[in-house]
């Protein structure tokens, strides 16, 4: 005999049955959104420090800055929005309309993305 995962009662009914009543499955299907919204969130939590932190920098003009600085800043390398390469063929790790390239010595390039459709 099976038991329903929300409320472990038995499961009565069809094979296929997962659940033990409409309630049942309506509570789990609610719980699994929460639980993918919650892990959307972390993510984009972390994507919004990456946009604030070289939003910041660029903000001040500065334009080259260490890993170190970058990482003490709060900065998450392993999280970006996408990759492109700049017309000089510098590979640019994006955040939003932010991003930042290596230099060499552990340092980066900053760069804000020129939107196109206002030139
Ligand atoms: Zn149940």
């Amino acid at each position: 005999m099976k038991s329903c995962p929300v409320c472990n009662k038995p499961v009565i009914g069809r094979t296929d049955k997962k659940y033990c009543s409409d309630l049942c499955r309506n509570s789990h299907n609610n719980d699994s959104l929460i639980e993918i919204r919650s892990k959307v969130n972390q993510v984009h939590t972390i994507l919004r420090r990456n946009r604030r932190i070289l939003e910041e920098l660029i903000g001040l003009n500065i334009r080259k800055v260490s890993k170190e600085k970058l990482l003490r800043q709060g900065l998450n390398f392993y999280y970006v929005t996408s990759f492109e390469y700049d017309k000089d063929r510098n590979f640019r790790y994006m955040c939003y309309e932010y991003g930042y390239y290596a230099v060499g010595n552990d340092c980066y390039k900053l760069v804000k993305q020129v939107d196109n459709k206002r030139h």
